[in-house]
């Protein structure tokens, strides 16, 4: 079945192995996806209680640098996807010696590397925050005044906020770069106005197609609401940051769906602020309000199949369900009100399988479409109220 090196020719529904490296909700979804189309999953995570492993045909129980799972992963599968940007780029080049791997070894190298995603925007002619990489105490000292106040950013394995710290001034700077101990990339403080992402994706013959822009917002540091169509950008913004994210995806010749995050400042202007090779938290709004999830876009960019500009056909609301909802004010164990939520209109309840909540794990999202924007905000309304979560409007 598995052909012996990358081919050209489509990797066919009902037919074709796919493969996920990493287990996580991101996988899970994936495989939720190539299965319907009627592909075999296999997902290779080390975790035996993984959310993607547990709804795979296959679940292969080993570390990202096992060269025996990888190879037999390799064996197994006729492409090959991640779901997360952590996974070791020396693994992907294994496996891309002999299969489709989608995305490669080299965009999620870049995208790993907080001073190579500045580089590469720098290249695709696409504005992001003044910046600086930082490697010693020498390039503290050297920091243009004009970078301060900033956001101190570990260049790698950084995410939802974690590996950050606000610096006023370089005294500060000095001590964060220390305490954090390892290469950094310092960028100016920016004053937001508000912050979009684009989903995007490109197939192995350069078709790119991207998804109506997504508005975000963020509570410590972590995803909480995506709003689509986005109430704050209007057309203009859109267009440009669609045409932003498709020149990334095109510049660096990646295959698969990409997400890249915006700013838009005060000001108006639009900046990149960074890029996840893979489908994203802020795209989950895909599944239920669109034609084509974001997932689909995944398996039809690794397979090989067309890619299709997909359609928005309602406005919707995802509300993030983090582990905090599981808990009341007292700190006791609950579960959230699903039967309440489920009879809003509208309503679709994703939620991942992990048997213990934590707060700030993410535990599950919640889309809620409507015919008007209105309507899924006020769907979105009453779920908070019955969630618990903060009010947002
Ligand atoms: P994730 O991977 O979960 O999206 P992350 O940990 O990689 O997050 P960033 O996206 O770099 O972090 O930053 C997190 C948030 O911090 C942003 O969404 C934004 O709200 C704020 N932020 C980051 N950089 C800047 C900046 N230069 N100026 C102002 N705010 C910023
Ligand atoms: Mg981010």
């Amino acid at each position: 079945m598995a052909a012996a090196l990358p081919s050209s020719s489509p990797l066919l529904p009902g037919e074709a192995v796919l493969g996920v490296m990493g287990g996580g909700q991101l996988g899970r979804m994936f495989v939720h996806a190539a299965q319907a189309l009627g592909y075999h999953c296999v997902v290779l995570d080390p975790d035996a209680d993984s959310p993607a492993g547990a709804v795979a045909q296959e679940h292969l129980r080993a570390g990202y640098l096992d060269e025996a799972a990888l190879d037999a992963l390799a064996q197994r599968c006729d492409a090959i996807t991640t779901e997360f940007e952590n996974v070791p780029a020396q693994a992907l080049q294994r496996l891309a010696q002999t299969r489709t791997v989608a995305p490669g070894a080299a965009c999620v190298a870049i995208c790993q590397d907080r001073a190579e995603e500045k580089a590469h925007f720098v290249r695709s002619g696409v504005p992001c925050a003044p910046y600086a990489v930082l490697r010693g105490a020498a390039d503290v000292a050297a920091v243009p005044d004009a970078l301060l106040p900033g956001i101190l950013k570990t260049s790698r394995m950084g995410y939802d906020g974690k590996g950050q710290r606000r610096v006023a001034d370089r005294a500060q700077l000095a001590a964060a770069f220390a305490e954090l101990g390892v290469d950094c990339v310092l960028e100016q403080l920016l004053p937001l106005r508000l912050e979009l992402s684009v989903i995007v994706a490109r197939g192995a013959d350069g078709a790119v197609v991207s998804y109506p822009v997504q508005q975000n917002l963020h509570r410590d540091g972590i995803l909480a609401v995506t709003e689509v169509p986005a109430p704050q950008a209007d057309e203009a913004l859109q267009r440009e940051a669609r045409a932003a994210a498709a020149a990334i995806a095109a510049g660096m010749g990646y295959v698969g769906v990409l997400c890249v995050e915006f700013f838009v400042l005060q000001d108006g202007r639009l900046v990149v602020n960074e890029m996840a090779p893979r489908p994203h938290n802020s795209g989950h709004y895909t599944m239920n309000a669109c034609d084509v999830s974001q997932f689909e876009m995944q398996v039809r960019a690794m397979a090989g199949l067309p890619l299709r500009e997909p359609r928005l056909h309602s406005p919707v609301v995802m509300l993030n369900l983090l582990g905090d909802l599981w808990f009341d004010a007292a700190g006791r164990e609950r579960t959230p009100d699903w039967a309440g939520v489920l009879a809003l209109p509208g309503a679709a309840l994703h939620l991942y399988g992990k048997a213990q909540a934590r707060p700030g794990r993410k535990m599950g999202h919640l889309n809620l479409v409507a015919a008007t924007p209105e309507a899924a905000r006020d769907s979105a309304r009453r779920a908070c109220a019955l969630l618990g979560l903060p009010e947002t409007w």
